[in-house]
């Protein structure tokens, strides 16, 4: 004997006392043999449970059946189709959520806006440049305050590892386009050709003076010194400002020589290696092995000024006179 629970609200729960029953009878069997007075949507949208879970149609009743007897099976509907949360019928074609996402594409970045950002952004603090601003050996534009903090809180990320102190800074002097701080962020243009820093066109740092001037105004004015000042510089005092990647990676591959190089001299061992992906920058930066004394150098040479300097003293920090930089 089993009881039978039906899926509508209100009907008494069968009672169905099976006599001489075959020893394969099934569930399924079962439904069929239920008396005509309960009226029940075709047999295939049904399905058993027992205790709240779903048992198989082809489960024995009786021969090796998991239900004792005296069990209370429930009959319920199968709910076809989608999720049954109204949303998808089926009806709809694919195209129409193809369509409604085919406009927005969050995860793209525009390279544009990258490029610009770089221009108006610190690389390490992501707020507005303001001035002092100071690039690394790579060209990337930060505040120097940024920098500064992180030495001193020693929470440098690893990308920017080689950066050890002020001497690994470059002071620049950017043009500003005037009136864009009044609009928002400072903009910065070329000195000479009025064209703006927006990642557009290439831009040279000159390290000894740390004027940026663009590619084409270097071009066009033959000149062995600074368009600006005026002081000589070599070629090798040229720097790209946040260039592309097989500038960045040139830079990159300068600095490490100039890294062992130094290294060398001062009896310290410096980790090179890599293998050509484009995860090399950021490997080998923390691949470099930082001397022993590396922190002390670097408070060293935050803290303590050699030289005696001509410069005023700013708003700056008391440790930092301008000359020394
Ligand atoms: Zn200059």
């Amino acid at each position: 004997q089993v009881f039978v629970e039906l899926p509508y609200p209100g009907t008494s729960t069968l009672s169905i006392y099976l006599r001489n029953p075959s020893p394969d009878y099934t569930l399924r069997d079962l439904l069929s043999s239920l008396p005509p007075t309960v009226r029940l949507p075709p047999m295939s949208s049904l399905f058993f449970t027992m205790d709240r879970k779903i048992v198989s149609d082809s489960t024995p009743i009786f021969n090796g059946s998991p239900m004792p007897a005296f069990s209370t099976l429930r009959i319920d509907h199968r709910i076809r189709g989608g999720g049954g949360d109204g949303g998808a019928t089926g009806a709809e074609s694919r195209d129409c959520y193809l369509n409604m996402y085919a406009d927005k594409k969050p995860d793209k970045v525009d390279p544009n806006e990258v490029r610009l950002s770089k221009w108006v952004n610190c690389s390490l603090s992501y707020e507005p440049l303001r001035h002092p601003i100071v690039m690394d050996e790579l060209g990337n534009l930060f505040n120097k305050e940024a920098l500064v903090e992180a030495l001193l809180m020693k929470n440098m990320p690893k990308e920017f590892g080689y950066i050890r102190g002020l001497k690994d800074m470059i002071p620049v002097e950017l043009a500003e386009i005037p009136g864009s701080k009044q609009k928002g962020s400072m903009r910065f243009q070329c000195p000479i050709t009025g064209l703006e820093c927006n990642g557009k066109s290439k831009f040279y740092a000159i390290k000894t003076c740390g004027h940026v001037l663009s590619a084409k105004g270097l071009k066009e004015v033959k000149s062995s010194g600074c368009l600006v000042c005026h002081k000589e510089f070599s070629d090798g005092d040229k720097v790209v400002v946040n260039g592309s990647e097989e500038e960045v990676k040139a830079l990159w591959e300068k600095l490490k020589q100039k890294k062992k190089f130094g290294s060398n001299n001062k009896k310290h061992k410096i980790e090179g290696g890599g293998d050509g992906s484009n995860n090399k920058k950021s490997k080998l930066a923390s691949s470099l092995v930082a001397p022993a004394n590396a922190t002390k150098e670097v408070y060293a040479s935050i803290f303590t000024s050699s030289k005696k300097s001509d410069f005023k003293e700013t708003f700056m920090c008391r440790s930092l006179p301008l000359g020394r930089n």
